[in-house]
């Protein structure tokens, strides 16, 4: 039984002294997912979506050791990133078939295993089988009584990333506030990292789509590169104030969503319309940073996952400040890693809404979309997005001296 959630969202801010109170309903319907254990007695196996980010709706067995799961998107239509994550007992050690049908879209993440939800390993490929036809997929598991996590990649949510926030705000450095609370109350946090009285700017977020676990991997990267105790990174850290926001959609990441808020909602195509509370509330922070006196906004980049590594920017012929950054940072990135292929796409459309196109009209900035690929492994990400984080601060501080 699916539930619909509508929550009414009251607006009474308003820039024209002469508008009245605004009454407005934000919130489309959310089909929200029904969080239980499935109990197979005779079999002894036990599915279980009871856990932050997991995606499991239906649950059948079709055979003696096999199993059919259905994923459902939250809502339609939706990009087609069919997210999973769930856990599965046996009582007695036994290898199960579980298969895998998604409404409304097809198997996208290869699957991932984890015996206590923090450390992850690929799910052997000898184990799974792909069926491009029905964009299906069977796998293979080894149960027993210890939960085995399954998802579409290594969970590491709302929980995960407020303590890794938590534990960077003990440095001195960083400070961190609420700025506003999701759809449903969450708190959303922004860390200001580096000289809180320098008028350089740069505004950072991630987490707007819930799947993409590897934008926030990049994201650690950056930030832990930009609290080294290198001198590059203590020049840049005096003189330069970063923003960031590493969480902007909780309520999507905590409900396995496939890509939208409780809303309903792209957050990524909500830059142009600011209805939903999580893109508005970012926006108002940032904004204000940025309307102190004397304030210089330098970049802007969000973090993300797509099916590959990519950088979307603006092209060289728009005017930017810092001139040609773009351009300069990813030749030096080509050249610094010429084992990675640096792959861009260069375009500005400010009417699809997203938060690359909103901060390039607003401020002139490079304003670049910073994607991993779904699969790319941590440790390529940590070491390039490493490098290109001090190739990034490097730029900005010859750029802030002119
Ligand atoms: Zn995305």
């Amino acid at each position: 039984m699916t539930r619909i959630a509508s929550i009414l969202v009251l607006s009474v801010a308003c820039a024209a002294p002469s508008c009245a109170q605004e009454k407005l309903v934000v919130q489309e319907k959310v089909a929200l997912q029904q969080k239980r254990t499935f109990t197979f007695e005779q079999a002894g196996v036990r599915f279980s979506n009871q856990f932050s980010g997991a995606r499991l709706n239906e649950c059948t067995q079709v055979g003696s050791s096999a199993f059919r799961l259905v994923i459902r998107p939250e809502n339609t239509p939706i990009n087609d990133s069919a997210w999973y994550a769930f856990q599965v007992t046996a009582e007695t050690p036994r290898t199960i078939t579980a298969s895998l049908t998604y409404v409304g879209g097809r198997h996208r993440y290869k699957p991932r295993i984890s015996r206590d939800g923090r450390v992850w390993s690929p799910l052997e490929a000898d184990r799974w089988v792909y069926d491009r036809e029905k964009g299906t997929v069977a796998l293979r598991l080894d149960v027993d009584k210890r939960p085995l996590w399954v998802a579409g990649r290594d969970l590491v949510g709302v929980a995960q990333i407020e303590s890794w926030a938590d534990a960077l705000a003990r440095k001195p450095f960083i400070r961190q506030s609420t700025i506003g609370k999701s759809m449903r109350g969450h708190p959303i946090r922004m860390m200001e990292l580096g000289n809180s009285e320098s008028r350089n700017l740069v505004f950072v977020i991630s987490r707007q789509h819930p799947p993409e676990v590897t934008g926030t991997f990049g994201l650690m990267a950056f930030v832990s590169k930009l609290c080294e105790d290198t001198p590059l990174s203590k020049s840049f850290r005096d003189r330069f104030l970063t923003l960031i926001v590493p969480l902007v959609n909780p309520d999507g990441v905590d409900a396995g969503h496939w890509r939208h808020n409780m809303g309903g909602v792209d957050l990524n195509r909500d830059w142009k319309d600011f209805k939903q509370p999580e893109t508005r509330q970012v926006r108002d922070a940032l904004l204000k940073i940025a309307a102190r006196p004397r304030a210089r906004p330098f970049l802007f980049l969000d973090f993300h996952s797509t099916n590959r590594d990519v950088f979307y920017t603006q092209k060289d012929e728009h005017p930017t400040f810092p001139e040609n950054f773009t351009r300069d940072w990813l030749a030096a990135l080509a050249k610094r890693f010429p084992d990675y292929r640096v792959r861009r796409s260069g375009a500005h459309d400010p009417t699809t809404g997203t938060s690359k196109g909103w901060f390039y009209e607003r401020f002139k900035i490079p304003s670049i979309t910073y994607e991993f690929g779904d699969h790319t492994d941590r440790e390529p990400i940590r070491r390039v997005t490493g490098g290109s984080t001090e190739e990034i601060m490097k730029l900005l501080l010859a750029a802030a001296r002119n």
